[in-house]
């Protein structure tokens, strides 16, 4: 997709003529690659320069190398949902969970197992012969009299009172946010993919590489040292351990 045809689906969608759905579709669906359109291989021409921006080779042939990715859209999903939850957190009380609720549910532990008294969980060894009888293989903690804790052959331990009611509350939060805005987090997060993809395409974070960068960058996450243009370092970093002794910064 050129830039033409993006902010033409951009439009649609932000005036709702196209759904959230429709426009994913057009952007993520489509089979033709950035590389392969007018626009990209016009503009690869006209900023792809003769010699590596890393190691200073000049030896063909030269590629450009994006510094920058997209986000993927399950990142940008998750960003919109978070700032719909930030949202509704400051303007609105969490949703109410009746005691009654959590109680019915703590009620299915019927079972009840030994635990470390001191911190709760159930591998406790019993001693045949040393005193106290019990150990926790967790915390160490010894003792004569295990702490019985309700349990369910499915469920495990119960969980205490106000972890269950709070964990309800918050999964009551998330579908409430889910059901109330959810097409608006697809929407936002369709459009924000659809920006990053305009940059990407813009190819403004790219540098000429050699061959030899290229791979190793991709490949290796190593480059040349920036100083010397010679010893390779980790790309996140700026000089080699020689260079860094003649007084320059290992990173910037
Ligand atoms: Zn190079
Ligand atoms: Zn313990
Ligand atoms: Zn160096």
């Amino acid at each position: 997709m050129n830039l033409i045809e993006l902010e033409k689906v951009e439009e649609a969608l932000r005036s709702d003529k196209i759904t959230f759905a429709e426009a994913g579709e057009k952007i993520y669906g489509s089979t033709t690659k950035p590389w392969q359109t007018e626009h990209w291989k016009k503009k690869r021409n006209e900023l792809i320069k003769d010699s590596c921006e890393q190691c200073g080779s000049t030896k063909p042939q030269m590629v450009l190398q994006h510094m920058w990715h997209p986000s993927s859209y399950r990142t940008h999903v998750r960003i919109a949902y978070e700032s719909f939850l930030e949202d509704e957190k400051l303007n609105n009380s969490l949703p109410d969970v009746k005691d009654e609720e959590v109680q019915i549910y703590l009620d299915q532990f019927t079972d009840t197992k030994e635990s470390c008294p001191s911190c709760g969980v159930r591998s406790i060894s019993k001693r045949k012969t040393m005193k106290p009888t019990y150990r926790c293989a967790k915390c160490y903690h010894e003792f004569d009299e295990p702490k019985m804790v309700p349990y369910h052959p499915k469920l495990g331990v119960a969980p205490s009172f106000n972890d269950l009611k709070r964990g309800m509350a918050n999964r009551r939060l998330q579908d409430y946010i889910w059901d109330t805005y959810g097409d608006k987090i697809r929407k936002k997060a369709i459009l924000q993919g659809i920006e990053e993809h305009k940059r990407y395409i813009s190819l403004e974070d790219t540098k000429t590489f050699c061959k030899r960068c290229a791979f190793l960058w991709d490949r290796k996450r190593k480059k040349v040292c920036d100083v010397c243009k010679d010893t390779l370092i980790p790309i996140q970093m700026h000089a080699c351990y020689k260079c860094q002794k003649d007084g320059h910064p290992g990173v910037l």
